[in-house]
């Protein structure tokens, strides 16, 4: 190993992780804990808490006490926007230490700091959310008919305790994500983050516990599956809101049917690039494309488009800029910035990734380039080569399954139809990208594309604008006014008008 991150934890004063539950930090009733490893170099950063169902019992009831008993739920419009407000300074203070530690949580290159989604989006959510409070209005239905001497009035109420369940890619965006509707809502929330991607979720815990809410309002348990499990179950919960794998979310779905809870699930994608030879560029798409699984996360982003559909007249020329492209790629460092690729999050999803690979080449598709390990130091950290495949039937497990990896599966087309079909062949469908100049036919492939996101020429988030997914990948969205609205209840009153 020819570099350590440990000087980085020091230089941001990390400690080991401890729970935050009813506003205070404590130590797990058992008083376990496990290794947090940075997949760069498989070292041992810190310690994070392992909290035992009592303590997941502690946080969720110091969250139902707040929605039943405490202000939270009952606070003008005015008083809650101020704590959202305050929120979103301390966030907007403490950015570039957010950004530092989610390098060092999951190795998200430093070289993506300025980006608006580590950068600006913690804060920009809880400002445009806090927005909304004052807006969450009712509405007075007309009578309907002159039979009934009733008047319906419906009104909008949080939903009660919600259990947010986070994954490891990257929670400086997914936290705030389903925290800041939920809070502006007027719900009380117990988060439990990644066991791979803790460290950001208590760095973004212990800023947000500076902004004084009150008792309870707001608590983190740290774990695995098994605490997953014990918030999903536990009867105080009403509504679970889950970003991570089809596979744990198709099982929260199951659990939470036990009592009916309300679910919000964003899961895996298998999306497809679409490449006409009218697009801006082949160039420009084959570098747009390929980037997503080489660089920043290397492929480990929900949305990636780990598939590209190529039309056959500009398919030799679309793999040749993906082999042009993968030339910038470099490993090492995280905090270093020319370093732009990040390791693949554990020992385990690597050999999952070079299984998929083996498989790619048994199953007939052609190995362009990439399919191994850098060599040397780097062996140390979870690094895998950007692999491009081509020549790839949609039936092969390459093109079907979320690899989460730095793979990209190249198929050819011939007419737009065959595109759409190849394109919706998959039981994914998180989001995509349409590459054409030919502003009918965006729009025409775009509406036939059943992806809950499609990017025409680019691809990025705002927070007011929902993101999620068709079919198996998920159920409802996050951001803009339908989070909000996830978050909420609607209650009808019916108004005898002659008494
Ligand atoms: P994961 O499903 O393995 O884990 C996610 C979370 O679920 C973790 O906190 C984990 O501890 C918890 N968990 C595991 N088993 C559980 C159970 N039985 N009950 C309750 N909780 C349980 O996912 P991951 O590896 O952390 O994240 C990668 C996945 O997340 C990919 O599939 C990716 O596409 C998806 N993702 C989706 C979005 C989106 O917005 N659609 C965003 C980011 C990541």
């Amino acid at each position: 190993m020819t570099f350590s991150l440990l000087p980085y934890r020091d230089q941001l004063g990390l400690k080991d992780g401890n729970l935050l539950i009813a506003n205070e930090w404590v130590a797990p009733q058992g008083g376990q804990s496990f290794d947090h490893v940075n997949p760069c170099t498989n070292e041992t950063i810190i310690k994070i808490a392992d909290a035992s169902e009592a303590d997941v019992n502690a946080a969720v009831m110091a969250a139902r006490k707040a929605f039943d008993e405490g202000p939270w739920p009952r606070l003008k419009a005015r008083e809650r926007r101020v704590y959202m407000d305050r929120i979103a300074g301390l966030l907007a203070e403490h950015s570039q230490e957010l950004i530092q530690a989610q390098t060092l949580d999951n190795g998200i290159p430093a070289m993506f700091g300025g980006a608006h989604i580590m950068k600006d989006m913690p804060e920009d959510l809880f400002k445009y959310y806090g927005g909304w409070i004052d807006k969450i209005d009712g509405k007075v239905h007309p009578v309907f008919t002159d039979q009934e001497p009733n008047q319906f009035i419906s009104i909008r109420q949080p939903v009660g305790v919600v259990g947010a369940i986070l994954p490891w890619n990257a929670p400086i965006l997914q936290m705030p994500l389903k925290l800041a509707p939920a809070l502006a809502a007027g719900c009380t929330v117990v988060v439990k983050p990644s066991e791979m991607g803790s460290l950001i979720a208590l760095k973004i815990a212990e800023i947000i516990n500076e902004a004084d809410l009150p008792e309870g309002v707001f608590n983190v348990v740290t774990g695995g599956p098994k605490v997953g499990e014990a918030l999903v179950t536990h009867p105080a919960v009403d509504k679970i809101t889950f970003t991570g794998s089809k596979a744990v979310g198709g099982r929260i779905l199951a659990a939470a049917g036990n009592d009916i809870k309300r679910v919000g699930l964003e899961l895996g994608g298998k999306s497809a690039s679409i490449v006409f030879p009218d697009a801006p560029s082949v160039e420009f798409a084959a570098t747009a494309t390929m980037s997503q699984v080489s660089m920043f996360l290397s492929g480990q982003v929900c949305s990636t488009t780990s598939r590209a559909l190529v039309h056959s007249s500009i398919y030799d020329e679309f793999i040749n800029h993906c082999e042009k492209q993968v030339q910038d790629v470099k490993f090492g460092n995280p905090f270093e910035l020319d370093v732009t690729s990040a390791p693949i999050i554990s020992k385990v999803q690597m050999e999952k990734v070079m299984t998929f690979i083996e498989r790619g080449e048994q199953e007939g598709a052609k190995l362009v380039f990439g399919g191994d390990r850098p060599e040397g130091d780097l062996q140390a950290g979870n690094w895998v080569n950007p692999t491009l495949f081509a020549d790839v039937d949609n039936t092969m497990q390459i093109a079907r399954e979320e690899i989460f990896g730095p793979v990209l599966a190249v198929t050819p087309f011939e007419t737009e139809e065959e595109a759409v079909r190849l394109a919706n062949d998959n039981p994914y469908g998180l989001s995509g990208g349409l590459y054409t100049t030919n502003i009918g036919r965006a729009l025409r492939v775009g509406k036939a594309v059943r992806t809950g996101t499609v990017g025409i020429n680019g691809y990025s988030f705002m927070p007011n604008s929902p993101f999620g997914g068709f079919k198996q990948s998920g159920l409802g969205r996050e951001g803009g006014e339908e989070a909000l609205n996830a978050y909420l209840e609607t209650k009808t009153f019916i108004i005898n008008e002659d008494v």
